[in-house]
Formats: C-alpha cells, structure tokens, sequence
C-alpha cells in the first residue's frame, strides 16, 4: 500500500469539516461530499474561518492558509471520490445511512483505497461487510472539534487488515494526533463512559433532582470538568447521544443502558444542541440559556 496522498471525506457536519481541516492542514489533498449542498459550503465557509483565525494567532503562515484551502475540494456527487487513497465517512449516526453510503460505493474506489467510519458507536464488523473491501475497512473516530482534541481511537474490525491498520495509523500520527487502540465493542472506549454519565445527567435532570444549570455548575466544580454534561451533549449534538445509548443498550441488551426518556423527547422536538440552535440549552440570544 503505497503512502495516502488523497482523502476523500463523506459528510460535510461537525465532523467532516474538521476531519476535512486537519487533513488539508496536514498537506492531504481533499475532497468533501455530503447529500446535502448547503452543509458542504458551510463546512468550507467554517474551515475557511478557522484558518483566518490560525493565521491571527499566528499558528499559521497566509501562504501555509491559501495552500490548505487550495488543497480541499467540493464534491457535488460520490463520484468525485473515485481517486482517494483513503475515503473516510463520517455522515450521520444511522447504520441504515451509512450502509447505502458503502453500497454506492461499492466499485467505485479504487480497490487499494481504504474506506474508514468515523462512527461513534455502529460496529466496525457489520459496517465492514456492508462494504465491498472488508480487509481494507477501519473505524477512526476523532473527536469534537476535530482540530482541538487531541485523541483518535482506533478500531479494527474483524477483518481489517494490518495494512489497513497501519496505514489509518501513518495517517493520525501525520494529523500530529494520539491514538487510542480501542477494540470492536459498542462506543469503543470514550463514549462506552462519556455516555452512559450524559445519559445519567439527563435522568438526574428528569426526576428533579436538578435543574440543568445546577447539575452543569456541579459537575464543572464538583468533577472538575471542563464542561458540564449538558453543555458537553449540546456540543456533541442529542441525535448523537441519543443513538450512541440506542446502540448501548441494543447491543450489551443491559438495562442500565436504556436512554433517558427526556433525551429522547428533545431529539423529538428537533431540539439537538448548538448544530440547531436549542438544546438543554437556548442559543438565540447573546449567552446560552438553560430550557429547564
Ligand atoms: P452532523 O449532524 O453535524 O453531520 C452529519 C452530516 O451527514 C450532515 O451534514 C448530513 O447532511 C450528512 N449526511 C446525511 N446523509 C448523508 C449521505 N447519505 N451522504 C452524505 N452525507 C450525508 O453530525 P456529526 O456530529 O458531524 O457526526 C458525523 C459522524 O461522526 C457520526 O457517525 C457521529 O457519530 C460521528 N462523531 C460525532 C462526534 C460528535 O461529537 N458530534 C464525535 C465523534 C464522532
């Protein structure tokens, strides 16, 4: 497998356009696709905004700034992805979305290429045999906001490949990133704890034992957090959290796993954390105000 020069990147959210910045950053020409037009030209809009704000602190030259942009690219169709060294995915958390993402794809990537799922919970096993290259399928999950944190885990499936392992490896250490070799079982490593306390926060929330700001005031000073739970599962995204517990709870079919019934009501309402404007917190005005 020679080295990776092309990424190709599928879901132009949270993720993907930070996935889509490190890369860019990294020297990787890339090209980003989502089904929705609009979320692309967000994504460039926000790496381009980031990378202004890089070179005002100087962390980067406006030569280096002009260069990773020149190196990203729109896609308008899956398509324009059929030369990457590396697809990786990272559109929505729904198994059924992702699956007719990989069955389109099948064919049309090289066959050295390796596609990677940046899923947060969906196991990499299943995924891998929904594709057409099982051996040269892995799961990279970064984390938000990609360009901050500093972790990527790992996660083989079944069938991955060393190669393919070492080649998702070759490219985190280039992103200058930490890797946390995690096995194939529901959320990995990170969200299997980060969740489940989400998912308690939010049944803490229910039966009145708090209100949000109390339970986020008490876990900042009490855990020394630097976030409270529900400021963190609004950054996250309560769609997110909601079908990471679903996966928990599905798959180690534990009860104490089931997802809190008001996280729920909120995915319900459309209410899914800062991507829409509301969550356990209200962001319309000028500081973001608890909704109960
Ligand atoms: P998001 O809602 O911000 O973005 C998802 C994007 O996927 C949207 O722009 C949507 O239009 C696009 N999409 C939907 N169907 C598609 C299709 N068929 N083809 C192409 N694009 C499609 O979500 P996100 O937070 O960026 O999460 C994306 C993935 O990354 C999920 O698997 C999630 O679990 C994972 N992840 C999220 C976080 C987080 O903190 N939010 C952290 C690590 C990993």
């Amino acid at each position: 497998m020679g080295e990776l020069s092309k990424i190709g990147v599928i879901g132009a959210g949270q993720m993907g356009a930070g996935i889509a910045e490190v890369c860019a950053a990294a020297g990787y020409d890339v090209v980003i696709y989502d089904v929705d037009a609009d979320a692309t030209e967000a994504a460039l809009a926000r790496v381009r905004s980031n990378f202004e704000r890089n070179v005002a602190k100087q962390r980067m030259s406006e030569a280096e700034r002009d260069a990773a942009i020149g190196r990203i690219t729109a896609a308008s169709d899956l398509k324009d992805l059929a030369d990457a060294d590396m697809v990786i995915e990272a559109a929505v958390e729904r198994e059924d979305v992702k699956v007719e993402i990989y069955a389109k794809l099948r064919g049309l990537l090289k066959s050295e290429a390796i596609l990677a799922s940046n899923t947060s919970s969906l196991s990499i096993t299943r995924l891998a045999a929904a594709s057409d290259r099982p051996g040269r399928f892995i799961g990279v999950h970064f984390m938000n906001p990609v360009p901050v944190m500093r972790l990527v885990e790992i996660v083989r499936g079944i069938q991955t490949e060393e190669e393919t392992f070492q080649a998702a490896k070759g490219l985190i250490e280039k992103l200058d990133k930490s890797i946390a070799v995690a096995e194939d079982f529901p959320a990995f490593i990170v969200n299997r704890i980060l969740m489940p306390m989400i998912n308690e926060a939010c049944y803490t929330l229910y039966e009145g034992v708090g209100t949000v700001e109390t339970i986020d005031s008490a876990m900042r000073l009490g855990a020394n957090h630097p976030m409270g739970p529900f400021e963190l599962a609004d950054f996250i995204g309560l769609d997110t959290c909601l079908s990471i517990m679903r996966v928990l709870y599905d798959e180690l079919a534990d009860s104490k796993y089931r997802p809190c019934p008001l996280l729920g009501k909120y995915v319900e309402a459309g209410w899914l954390g800062r991507k829409t404007g509301r969550g356990f917190y209200d962001y319309s005005g000028e500081a973001p105000q608890p909704t109960r």
